[in-house]
């Protein structure tokens, strides 16, 4: 993982870092490195306060998803964290497929699996030639 990049975000009244891109259905930031996803705010934490010791979570203080700025961030046990378990979960689409920068594309602000496109696409094709 290299932190040279910095994440697009709006900072809003309560000084919290609202990321720009792409957020999850819990209202986490999600950013893709290497064909993976990863958690913006968790990039953030590594980015700024180093290292996150395994079986540790990170808290927001300001119980804002979105929000990605370091000092709004903590880290705590995965017991004072009820979200642990969405914390290291990946994207599907509704047909189950786990969505990654391959696999996926962003359009309207959400993220299209291209592999349930390709299937719609081609039973229209299909479809298509059946009446014709
Ligand atoms: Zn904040
Ligand atoms: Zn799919």
């Amino acid at each position: 993982m290299e932190y040279e990049k910095e994440l697009e975000h709006v900072v809003n009244e309560q000084g919290c870092w609202i990321f720009a891109g792409y957020k999850d259905k819990s209202g986490y930031g999600i950013i893709t490195y290497r064909k993976k996803n990863y958690r913006a705010h968790r990039y953030m934490f590594l980015k700024h306060k180093g290292p996150i010791a395994e079986g540790l979570v990170i808290r927001h203080t300001c119980n804002t998803p979105s929000c990605i700025n370091p000092n709004h961030l903590l880290l705590g046990t995965q017991a004072q964290n009820m979200q642990d378990k969405v914390e290291s979960k990946i994207l599907f689409c509704a047909g189950g497929h786990e969505l990654t920068y391959n696999n996926s594309y962003k359009w309207n602000n959400r993220l299209i699996c291209k592999i349930c496109k390709a299937k719609i696409s081609a039973q229209t094709a299909a479809k298509e030639k059946e009446i014709t």
